[in-house]
């Protein structure tokens, strides 16, 4: 089993109704069980400005799918949830990234670990660190280290 923490988002619909099935199709994967999810938070928009606040959680699950087999699931909920891509950085109805697979470091066509852009997002790490507030990224360091650069993003945890 990998320990492997993924990364909610949504802007459109109804994303607090989206992000909570989300976290059950997430634990319902096969291989896979959820360990811990943490808060709700709400987050500005950090480009595209003019578009609604998100909704982020982290989710932390055991899962025995390799890395690409769980970005396909992952991309198969998000497409349940009617994700579209218009545009990079375009709102959506789901987002969901894998940040961490264990402590791989993967670099393929489709899959990077650790995500790529998590280390500079203050809605990825506010909720990770409340998973575990000792969390290191590989390559970056500790999370709860990273955080203080991210200060100008507004966030705030809502539950
Ligand atoms: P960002 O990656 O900056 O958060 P985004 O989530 O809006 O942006 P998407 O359109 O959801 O970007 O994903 C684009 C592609 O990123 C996907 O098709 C996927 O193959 C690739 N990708 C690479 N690494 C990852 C990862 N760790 N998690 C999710 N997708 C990834
Ligand atoms: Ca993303
Ligand atoms: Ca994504």
């Amino acid at each position: 089993m990998t320990l492997a923490y993924v990364g909610l988002g949504a802007n459109l619909g109804d994303p607090r109704r989206q992000l909570r099935a989300a976290l059950d199709e997430i634990n319902d994967l096969p291989k896979t069980r959820m360990t811990a999810s943490s808060s709700l938070y709400r987050s500005a928009p950090l480009d595209h400005v003019d578009q609604p606040d998100f909704l982020n959680a982290v989710a932390q699950i055991d899962t025995d799918l390799a890395p690409e087999a769980l970005l396909d699931q992952l991309q198969e909920i998000e497409n349940r949830h009617g994700r579209a891509r218009p545009f990079p950085g375009a709102p959506r109805t789901l987002d969901l990234d894998l940040l961490l697979y264990g402590d791989a470091t993967i670099a393929s066509a489709r899959l990077t670990a650790p995500h790529p852009r998590m280390h500079e997002r203050a809605f990825v790490l506010r909720p990770l660190l409340e998973l575990d507030p000792k969390i290191s990224i590989p390559g970056k360091g500790k999370a709860n280290a990273l955080l203080p650069a991210c200060g100008s993003q507004k966030i705030e945890r809502i539950d």
